[in-house]
């Protein structure tokens, strides 16, 4: 049997979010020992699911024993340092009396900052590697997002991160991060290089359907042969603000570098011609507005779905801006889902009013450029309530037990807002399912995501009539709006002049 330790702390950390105490996590996903086990191999995962295809894969291939430690996971800003410092403490002391090991499978995101340091998966990785010594293999998953640095890479053997945005292979990567691992057993041996780029590239310029981000990911799998175990390509996270933040190409090689140079070299090479179209686009605010209401007054036009980018809850948007909610309602719009909007207390006070009752909703929102003006009141009639939890239905999120707790639709005019205790991406049409609304009848869908919405929606919206839309907050689409203070400079997209050499030049 070989023995293989499970630890996680996965977290995408905005640096203009609030940090995220224990509770944070406590409430979003923290499993220990054998809850990690049971939760990976059940029918609906709470965990991120790269954890449920390592297990998976491992079980198919067989003669191994989990020995897990924590997973623990959650999404906002920075990591409290003190409950950082206690999953670290708690995961390298388990670690240390474990026992003999085999591997150590480390599912982190890659873009953890803590209120003490802005390399948190850096430090992870390091406590874990001393922990277990320099003979075990340690392989690691990562989101694309996450930003890499020298560190992570040095203390690990393996790293697998996922190839898509929406990140719909999170199951496939686990599944690859297992079977790299078998091959390590059977003498592979990984030889590494990297490079990172001055680029920070708004996320709205990592989608891998199409764009500079999407061709750097094909010319990859292009490039595969059998010299190259893996090829990671992460685009990070650039408001985690870090200086380690920039586009990095990561090639694993098979028993030497050669080939691994080869194509990490090309691939980087591509990167920085491309590197100009690492940008945002999006659509202003008015536009948007006009266009619900246009889509409200006329059944013959397309629904629409709309991305607000200011408040993505994925990258670290609270849940709660008030600017879109306040101009749909201001412009009459009808026929408008807003999903969804994080307010425990309009949830309480709608389910004190009951269903079909009409009460004055006071929404308290973010106060990220808003001043003292944080609020915005409404009647508001109550449609529905429900107490959740469900099962995801749509999307990459399907299958996947979902929880917000307790939740209300309520309708102010032509919007109705569905209201959630905790913020909860809203990247799956159960959310408003659950709570009666039939979708094919709604003409704007707002979503408060940025990349997983379409696989959602797309039975009731074309890609097409799907826009992202440039809204005020701490996940702004336009960087150069952003107090960034810790980002490497010069750098792209933010500064003109600025300047790279491929170190693997002489190998292409
Ligand atoms: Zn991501």
């Amino acid at each position: 049997m070989r023995r293989v330790a499970v630890v996680g702390m996965f977290l995408e950390s905005n640096n203009f979010a609030r940090p995220v105490p224990e509770r944070g996590f406590r409430n979003f996903v923290h499993l220990e020992g054998d809850e990690i086990s049971g939760d990976a191999r059940s029918a609906h995962p709470r965990a991120m699911l790269e954890l449920a295809g390592f297990y998976r894969r491992m079980d198919e291939l067989g003669g191994w024993e989990p020995v897990p430690i924590i997973v623990t996971m959650s999404g906002g800003g920075p990591a409290e340092h003190d409950w950082f410092d206690e999953v670290l403490g708690r995961s390298v002391a388990a670690l240390r009396e474990a026992g003999p090991l085999d591997a150590v499978y480390l599912c982190n995101h890659g873009a953890m900052t803590t209120t003490a340091t802005d390399d948190g998966d850096g430090v992870f990785f390091a406590g874990v590697r001393e922990a277990v010594g320099p003979q075990v293999p340690i392989v690691a998953t990562l989101d694309p997002h996450g930003n890499v640095s020298d560190l992570m890479l040095e203390s690990i053997d393996l790293v697998v991160a996922y190839l898509t945005d929406p990140h719909v292979d999170q199951v496939e990567r686990g599944v690859e991060a297992a079977d790299l691992l078998h091959e390590r057993w059977a003498g592979m041996e990984p030889a590494m290089v990297w490079t990172r780029l001055p680029i920070v590239a708004p996320n709205v310029s990592l989608f891998t359907d199409a764009g500079p981000f999407a061709e750097l990911i094909d010319r990859g799998i292009e490039l595969r042969d059998d010299t190259i175990a893996n090829i990671s390509i992460l685009g990070g996270f650039a408001f985690s603000d870090t200086s380690k933040n920039g586009l990095i190409v990561i090639v694993t090689g098979r028993g030497d570098d050669v080939g691994a140079r080869r194509v990490a070299g090309e691939l980087a090479d591509l990167a920085w011609r491309n590197r100009h179209r690492f940008d945002t686009d999006a659509m202003p605010l008015p536009e948007a507005v006009e266009r619900a209401v246009a889509c409200g007054r006329d059944d013959a036009l397309a629904p629409i779905v709309l991305s607000d980018l200011g408040d993505n809850t994925g990258a670290g948007g609270p849940t709660n801006t008030l600017w879109m909610l306040e101009a749909m309602h201001g412009a009459g719009a009808r026929g408008v889902l807003i999903v969804n909007f994080r307010d425990r207390r309009v949830v309480e006070a709608a389910t004190v009013a009951g269903v079909d009752a009409t009460f004055t909703a006071t929404f308290r929102g973010d106060d990220w450029q808003r001043g003292d003006d944080t609020t915005f009141e409404a009647e508001a009639r109550v449609i529905a309530l429900h107490e959740g939890p469900f099962v995801g239905r749509r999307g990459i999120v399907a299958g996947k037990t979902l929880e917000c707790g307790p939740m209300a639709l309520l309708e102010l005019d032509g919007v109705r807002v569905i209201v959630t205790s905790r913020a909860a991406v809203g990247n799956d049409p159960i959310y408003a399912e659950v709570l009666g609304v039939d979708l094919s009848t709604v003409r704007t869908i707002v979503v408060k995501v940025r990349s997983s919405f379409p696989p959602a929606y797309d039975e009731f919206v074309d890609h097409v009539d799907m826009f992202f839309v440039d809204t005020p907050g701490r996940t702004s689409p336009v960087l150069s709006r952003l107090p960034f203070e810790r980002l490497p400079r010069p750098v792209l997209p933010l500064d003109d002049d600025v300047a790279w050499e491929n170190p693997f030049a002489d190998a292409i």
